[in-house]
């Protein structure tokens, strides 16, 4: 069992604004009272016994902390310390300030293909650090690609949100489902053994081009399993034929035919061999058009899910403990959200009928 610090987190850090909220509660920014210095304080309530819907076990919280720890690099959000009372943990981690990349990107006019693999290099230089470590995220959805800062001329990625990732024990088979639909990989879907290659599904996506979106979720779904999928030329003709051989080489159904970190970090497309491969990528830009209605797309389903949540437990209080303090109302509610998404059958029954 990990040894978290039993001292009164408040008594070593000050407490400042929510800077975004999970699960299993909020992330704050905290203020080290020794050295004046700023961190994020990820928060999370505990489930108080095994029969309890509500909060995060204490076990799985020890898993995100020992990956964390584990993992040393430039663009992945460092761990400082942890803190446990009897309800909550407290993870003390590198500061933020950049917000999610997407947005960022969502902001300009025009992006160029060389500009977004500026981002892309960096993604893959985390995702192949902690594969090497035999490390997989399994959630590399666009809600955990956060930049250091944004106002400089290159901002840094940063991959956060170690919630679900697993580390894989030598000939271990290990299987898991959890996802949102227009993310999903189709081994996730199908509840097959993942793998490393299960993240090379999500740098796919993370290239803002999934092409799978359905009218529905049930729909979006269908077409993983399937598939089905079209680069048509309205939405790719500003596309080089390099970005699509990329992206080929990763959107594949068998995990053992995607291309690896290692070998996304050497495909021309991002590392261009000669002076022409170099110049196509200078020419061919991102669809920003398509991107930012992904993009705004993506946000409205967050914001809905996040309702609907809140509806539910609002129904939930209304039913059983009328009194309840606000704070803690937010932090049950998404808890009470995790608590459905968590149950294979039922996490694919619910979203397969749910509409975008
Ligand atoms: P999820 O429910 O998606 O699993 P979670 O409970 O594991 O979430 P995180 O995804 O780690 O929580 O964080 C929630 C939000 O808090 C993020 O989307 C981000 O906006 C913000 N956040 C997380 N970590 C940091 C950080 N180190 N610095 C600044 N903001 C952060």
């Amino acid at each position: 069992m990990a040894l978290f610090k039993l001292e009164n987190v408040e008594d070593l850090y000050e407490i400042g604004e929510v800077l975004g909220s999970g699960h299993f509660g909020q992330v704050r920014e905290v203020r080290e009272r020794a050295t004046g210095t700023l961190w994020a304080g990820k928060f999370l309530k505990l489930r108080k016994n095994a029969s309890s819907r509500l909060g995060i076990e204490r076990k799985s919280v020890e898993k995100e902390v020992e990956i964390l720890q584990t993992l040393q690099h430039g663009n992945i959000m460092a761990i400082r310390d942890v803190f446990e009372s009897r309800a909550e943990v407290v993870l003390i981690v590198e500061l933020i300030r950049g917000g999610e990349l997407f947005d960022f990107v969502a902001e300009k006019e025009n992006l160029t293909e060389r500009e977004a693999i500026e981002f892309l290099e960096q993604i893959l230089h985390g995702v192949q650090y902690m594969h090497s470590k035999r490390i997989a995220h399994f959630d590399l959805k666009p809600e955990n690609i956060m930049l250091s800062e944004k106002a400089v001329p290159h901002p840094n990625i940063k991959v956060i949100d170690f919630g679900l990732a697993h580390h894989f024990e030598q000939g271990e088979e290990y299987k898991s489902i959890s996802g949102t639909p227009q993310y999903i990989a189709p081994e996730v879907i199908n509840y097959e053994p993942l793998s490393e290659a299960t993240d090379m599904w999500y740098v796919f996506l993370l290239s803002g081009m999934s092409p799978f979106q359905g009218d529905t979720d049930g729909e979006t779904l269908k077409n993983i399993v399937d598939m089905t999928y079209e680069f048509d030329d309205y939405h790719f003709k500003q596309t080089s034929d390099m970005a699509k051989d990329f992206i080929q080489k990763l959107l594949r159904k068998e995990q053992n035919e995607r291309m690896t970190a290692d070998e996304c970090l050497l495909h021309p497309w991002i590392k261009p061999l000669t002076r022409k491969q170099a110049a196509t990528r200078n020419r061919s830009s991102i669809n920003m058009k398509n991107f930012k209605r992904f993009n705004a797309k993506r946000k409205w389903k967050m914001s809905y899910n996040m309702v609907s949540a809140c509806n539910r437990f609002c129904r939930l209080q209304l039913l059983c403990k009328p009194s309840i303090k606000v704070d803690e109302e937010l932090r049950q509610c998404e808890s009470d959200q995790e608590d459905t998404e968590t149950k294979p059958e039922t996490l694919l029954r619910r979203r397969l009928s749910s509409s975008s």
